[in-house]
C-alpha cells in the first residue's frame, strides 16, 4: 500500500513538472513575446488574428474554449481589446477573471501617450479614452510587455523562475540590440513629419524622433470625411509631408487620393505579428516598420 502510495505520488509529481502553463494573449504581439519568455516551459494561443483590428474582434466560441483551460491571461489593455472582457465572464475561469493572479494587463508600467484632458464627448471619437493603446509599436515597451509576462510566469510556475529569467534577459538585450540599429537607420530622418491613417504610431514615432503630423482619420475610430481630407491634402503640401503610414486591414481610397494630390507615399506597415505574410514575429514586425518607413522618407 506504502509503495502503490509512493509510486502514485510519484507519477502526479512527474505530471506536474512537466504540465506547461497554458497562456492566452489576446492580440498575436503579446502571443510571440509569451513564447520568448516562457520557451517550452508554456503552451501559447491566441484570440485574434494579426490581420484583423484589433479594436474591433467578433466573439466566437472556439475563444471562449480557449479562456476556459487558460493559467494566464495577456491582454493589451486600456481600451483596445475591451472585447475580451465579455469572453472572461462566459469562460467562468477564476484563473484569469479581472484582478486574479492569472490576469495580465500588458499596459502595467507603460508611459501612456495622449491621455485626454478635460471632459470626454463624443465628438472626440469614442476610442483611445485612457490615453494611446498602441503602445506595442515601441521596442522599449515590448520589454516592458516582456517584464509583465515574466512577473506573471514566475508567479504562476515559481519552479521555473530562473529559466523564465534567463530567457527574458536574453530577449531584452536583443530588443536592445536591434533598437540601436533601428535608431541608426531612421536617425537621419530626425524630425520628419508623417501622416498615420489611424492614430496608432506614435509610440513608435516617438522612439525614432519622428513626428505625427496628421491623421487621415479625423479622430481615432471615425472614418475620414471628404472635408477633413481636402484640408489635410492643402497642410501636407504646404508642409511637404512624404508619408502616409496604414495599417493593410483600412480601406486604401482616401490615402490613394492623397498620396496623388500630394506626391506623398502610401506605406503599409505591419502593425502586428502575422497581419502580414512572413512577419512572424514581434520584432521582425518593428524592423519592418522601421524599414518601409525610411523607404518612404528617404526616396
Ligand atoms: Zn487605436
Amino acid at each position: 500500500m506504502r509503495l502503490l502510495l509512493a509510486g502514485l505520488l510519484l507519477v502526479a509529481g512527474s505530471s506536474l513538472a512537466q504540465a506547461k502553463v497554458r497562456i492566452v494573449a489576446t492580440t498575436t504581439d503579446l502571443m510571440d513575446i509569451a513564447r520568448n519568455v516562457g520557451g517550452d516551459r508554456v503552451e501559447v494561443s491566441v484570440l485574434s488574428r494579426g490581420m484583423d483590428n484589433p479594436h474591433v474582434v467578433e466573439p466566437r466560441p472556439s475563444q471562449v474554449m480557449k479562456l476556459t483551460h487558460a493559467d494566464l491571461l495577456l491582454r493589451i489593455g486600456m481600451d483596445l481589446d475591451m472585447w475580451v472582457d465579455g469572453l472572461i465572464d462566459a469562460a467562468r475561469n477564476g484563473k484569469i477573471a479581472r484582478g486574479s493572479r492569472g490576469y495580465v494587463d500588458c499596459s502595467t508600467g507603460i508611459r501612456r501617450l495622449e491621455i485626454p484632458t478635460g471632459r470626454l464627448d463624443p465628438s472626440m471619437g469614442d476610442i483611445h479614452v485612457y490615453g494611446n493603446p498602441h503602445y506595442w509599436l515601441d521596442p522599449e515597451n515590448g520589454k516592458i510587455i516582456a517584464r509583465n509576462v515574466l512577473n506573471a510566469l514566475q508567479r504562476t510556475d515559481p519552479t521555473n523562475a530562473e529559466h523564465y529569467a534567463a530567457n527574458y534577459r536574453r530577449y531584452a538585450s536583443e530588443i536592445d540590440e536591434r533598437t540601436r540599429a533601428w535608431e541608426q537607420l531612421l536617425g537621419r530622418f530626425r524630425g520628419a513629419k508623417v501622416v498615420t491613417y489611424h492614430k496608432s504610431f506614435i509610440y513608435f514615432l516617438k522612439r525614432f524622433g519622428l513626428t505625427e503630423f496628421g491623421n487621415v482619420e479625423p479622430k481615432p475610430g471615425i472614418p475620414p470625411s471628404p472635408s477633413h481630407v481636402s484640408e489635410l491634402i492643402r497642410d501636407m503640401k504646404a508642409s511637404g509631408v512624404k508619408a502616409i503610414i496604414m495599417e493593410p486591414f483600412y480601406e486604401k481610397k482616401y490615402p490613394d487620393l492623397i498620396a496623388r494630390s500630394t506626391g506623398a507615399k502610401v506605406v503599409i506597415v505591419p502593425p502586428s505579428v502575422n497581419s502580414i505574410k512572413g512577419m512572424d514575429t514581434y520584432l521582425e514586425v518593428i524592423d519592418a516598420v522601421v524599414r518601409r518607413v525610411a523607404e518612404a522618407l528617404g526616396s
